[in-house]
């Protein structure tokens, strides 16, 4: 007997069928001995719904008193999902209770709509259990010590679940998505993409912040922090499945290069479209250049991804970033506005049709010669690499965003991606 998290997603909770699929299954779970804490999302759709009402009402000009009422707003469909659950755990004859995050209590910083989980408080969750009930916690929300209601950030109920999970040192966290599992890209651009049936915690950290949707980024690095044995599987399998499939079922997360960790070196294909470029050009190649410009960048809350500086010729240089689409105009008129003045910086150009690719894998760490495999394989399909960066376990290019699907799909099978693992 252990305790187990689950965390079901929105689609997995999207109509009082699939709760009572939910609750089948949460059950099945319970009658095989462990004690079972469950994580909803709300119901797919209901976030949105919620939020675009509150859209029509606000004004232009939002402060943290409006993020306020966004999260007193947006924690309702947790925990209306949460509610529904328990009733229909209840319908199956299981002791269940719901809490919202406040009644846990989940704290969290006062930074709305993106508060951070602070601590958790399991002694309410632990008496329940002991007393063989199944306990469901909203997901994505908790209280800051002005007893404010919070929300963690948009899909933040993986978070819920596993910072759940490592406060109560439960033996797994289970997530239940409309997938079932990492693939080694995204299966709707290369259909041969497989299940990885095991990825290092450092790889699935790599892959969620270069663009896999699979996790939140922030429960990956929960997770890693504090060793919570994380698996995602699909909550879309009958729910009388047998159990001891059903437990080994989807893609673990690991925490160890063991040798049970599948070998390839490369491991999968991440890729986003949500970046546009930057240039800066002609300006004076001097000490404090790259502060200069992106220190204002940064100054206006503007996260930069990939960067380069040019070689420079006759005292001057060219200098490129990256940033997110939706901050691209505001980061242009800043720099025509503020920087190029003051710097004496020739032109500003700019491009928002561009990707960024990447490959990850830890065993890039041992091996040479794979990002030189990677600008091989783009050069053989006629793909210009306009901007790359790398770490240990990574290697990025920024590349035309027309040839998003050709590159993604060249370097899958130049990496053997497509071939079942030994
Ligand atoms: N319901 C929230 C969202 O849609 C949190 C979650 O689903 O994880 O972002
Ligand atoms: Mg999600």
């Amino acid at each position: 007997m252990a305790l187990i998290v689950h965390k079901y997603g929105g689609t997995s909770m999207g109509s009082t069928e699939r709760i009572k699929n939910v609750a089948k299954r949460v059950a099945k779970w319970a009658r095989a001995g462990h004690q079972m804490v469950v994580v909803p999302s709300a119901m797919s759709g209901e976030t949105n719904r919620l939020l675009g009402l509150a859209k029509e009402l606000a004004s232009s000009k939002t402060d943290a008193s409006h993020d306020r009422e966004l999260d007193m707003l947006a924690s309702t469909g947790e925990q209306a999902s949460s509610a529904l659950l328990a009733i229909a755990l209840q319908a199956e004859g299981v002791p269940s209770v719901s809490y919202a995050g406040w009644q846990v209590s989940v704290h969290t910083d006062s930074a709305f709509t993106k508060a951070r989980i602070e601590s958790i408080d399991d002694a309410r969750v632990r008496a329940d259990l002991a007393a063989g009930k199944v306990v469901v916690i909203t997901g994505f929300q908790g209280v800051d010590d002005a007893g404010n209601i919070t929300t963690l950030g948009r899909g933040g109920s993986d978070t819920s679940a596993v910072a759940i999970a490592a406060a109560m040192k439960a033996a797994e966290c289970l997530i239940y998505t409309d997938v079932d599992g990492v693939y080694t890209t995204d299966p709707r651009v290369e259909p041969d993409a497989r299940r990885l049936q095991t990825v290092s915690f450092e790889e699935m950290l790599e892959m969620a912040s270069l663009g896999s949707k699979v996790l939140q980024i922030r429960s990956v690095e929960f997770a890693g922090k504090y060793k919570v044995p994380l698996r995602v599987l699909s909550s879309f399998t009958p729910w009388d499945i047998d159990i001891n499939e059903e437990a080994k079922s989807g893609t673990l997360i690991t925490f160890e290069e063991d040798e049970n960790m599948e070998q390839a070196v490369v491991s999968g294909i991440a890729f986003n479209r949500d970046e546009a470029k930057i240039s800066v050009l002609g300006v004076p190649d001097r000490p404090g250049i790259a502060y200069h410009i992106l220190g204002a960048v940064a100054d206006a809350n503007i996260e930069v991804d990939v960067i380069i500086q040019n070689l420079s010729k006759d005292g001057k240089t060219d200098f490129s970033f990256t940033v997110n689409r939706n901050d691209y105009a505001k980061a242009t008129d800043l720099l025509k506005a503020k920087v190029m003045p003051t710097l004496g910086a020739a032109e500003i150009v700019g491009d928002t049709k561009i990707c960024k690719v990447s490959i990850v894998g830890i065993g890039m760490r041992s091996h040479v010669g794979v990002a030189s495999k990677m600008f091989r394989v783009l050069s053989e399909e006629g793909i210009n690499i306009q901007m790359i960066s790398t770490s240990e376990i990574k290697t990025s290019v920024v590349i035309d965003e027309k040839y998003m699907e050709l590159a993604v799909r060249s370097l899958h099978k130049a990496f053997d991606l497509d071939q079942p693992t030994a």
